[in-house]
């Protein structure tokens, strides 16, 4: 994985990756031929615009389980106060430079569970330890 940007990173096979501050972890989307669900991108590493929305299911969202008999939610019941960190369940439905976002800016739809449904961002530079994690940076 290498950095396009301070936006976008690349991993083999056409993905690319982009910060959701939503979410708070990256996101990929696959540009190109290849097998599984292909994004259009416009070739923008600075203000890219992908299409079709980019939607992201975790959890009980995306195994269609009840929150009832979703584990992960017995498990944020079971122990509100712990950091459960990213393991939870979320949906995060997003545009990413285009249906009421500019270019370089990503839209966040009604349907998000997180704090930012029903907003518009600047896309948000790539976090430090991104980098560190993918190694390609060399080290210190
Ligand atoms: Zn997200």
């Amino acid at each position: 994985m290498g950095a396009l940007s301070s936006k976008l990173r690349n991993v083999a096979g056409g993905g690319l990756t982009f910060w959701c501050a939503g979410c708070r972890e990256a996101h990929t989307v696959w540009t190109g031929q290849g097998p599984g669900p292909r994004w259009t991108w416009n070739g923008d590493v600075e203000r890219p615009v992908f299409g079709p929305s980019v939607l992201v299911r975790t959890g009980h969202y995306a195994d269609g389980k009840s929150p009832a008999d979703c584990f992960i939610c017995q498990e944020h019941r079971a122990h509100p106060d712990d950091d459960h960190g990213s393991w939870r369940c979320t949906i995060c439905h997003t545009y990413v430079g285009c249906n009421g976002a500019q270019p370089g800016e990503i839209i966040y739809l009604s349907d998000c569970t997180h704090d930012l449904a029903g907003k518009v961002i600047p896309l948000p530079d790539m976090p430090q330890y991104r980098e560190r994690d993918c190694g390609a940076e060399g080290g210190t």
